[in-house]
C-alpha cells in the first residue's frame, strides 16, 4: 500500500519510514508527488489541523494520505503552546520557542507536559483519526544535538535525558508520533491487510 504523508518536515518522514521500514506500507512525501505547497494547518484542534492537511492531499491528488498535528501541552502554563506550539514565539523558530518555553517556566515547580499526536487518514475518501501521547517533563535547560522542534527540552517520563540525547530509536519507541503511527499501522494491517 502507498501512502501520501502530507508534511514538509523531512524529520517527521524520516522517523515514520524509519518506524515503518519493516511493514508493508510505502510512504510518499509531498516532493515525491510534486506538491511544494504550505498545507494550512490554522484550526483550534490537533484532530481538525491534522484532517486539514490529509483533506488538501485527497482533494488535490486523489490519493491515500495521512496527515498529523502535534503540540505541547505544559500543564503549569494551562496547556499552551497547544495548537501554537510551532508559532509559539516565532514562525517555526525552534530556538525562539524553546527559550520563551524556558522563561515561561522559570519559578514554576511542576515543568509535566505531554506531546500529543493527531493523525488523519483518508483512504478511499474515508476519513479516521488516530492519536499518540507521551508524558514527559522540560528540562531545566536544552541538551543534546538529535531530532527537532523541542526534542533538546522534552524528558519522557522514566527517562532523565531529552529526545535530543536518546535518539531516534528510543524517541520513535516511545513517541507521540510513534505511538499514533502504529495505532494507524494496527488498524491498517487489521482492515486493509491482503
Ligand atoms: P506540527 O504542526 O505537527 O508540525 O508540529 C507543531 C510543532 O510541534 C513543530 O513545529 C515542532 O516545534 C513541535 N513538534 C512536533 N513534533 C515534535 C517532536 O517530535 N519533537 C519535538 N517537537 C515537535
Amino acid at each position: 500500500m502507498k501512502l501520501v504523508f502530507a508534511t514538509n518536515n523531512r524529520h517527521k518522514v524520516s522517523e515514520v519510514q524509519a518506524i515503518l521500514k519493516n511493514i508493508d506500507i510505502e510512504i510518499l512525501t509531498l516532493s515525491d508527488i510534486g506538491c511544494d505547497v504550505d498545507i494550512p494547518e490554522d484550526a483550534d484542534t490537533f484532530e481538525e489541523n491534522a484532517l486539514q492537511k490529509a483533506r488538501y492531499i485527497y482533494t488535490h491528488y486523489g490519493m491515500n494520505c495521512f496527515g498529523d498535528d502535534t503540540g505541547l501541552q505544559v500543564w503549569a502554563l494551562d496547556g499552551e503552546p497547544g495548537v501554537h506550539t510551532a508559532r509559539y514565539a516565532g514562525d517555526h523558530d525552534n530556538e525562539a520557542n524553546m527559550q520563551k518555553l524556558l522563561k515561561n517556566l522559570e519559578g514554576k515547580e511542576d515543568r509535566s507536559c505531554r506531546f500529543k499526536t493527531a493523525m488523519a487518514l483518508i483512504i478511499d475518501g474515508k476519513e479516521y483519526m488516530f492519536e499518540g501521547i507521551v508524558n514527559g517533563r522540560i528540562a531545566m535547560q536544552k541538551s543534546g544535538v538529535q531530532g527537532f522542534g523541542y526534542d533538546p527540552v522534552f524528558i519522557p517520563e522514566g527517562y532523565d535525558n531529552t529526545f535530543s540525547e536518546l535518539g531516534m530509536d528510543i524517541k520513535n519507541s516511545i513517541s507521540h508520533r510513534g505511538r499514533a503511527i502504529r495505532n494507524m499501522v494496527d488498524f491498517l494491517e487489521k482492515e486493509y491487510a491482503g
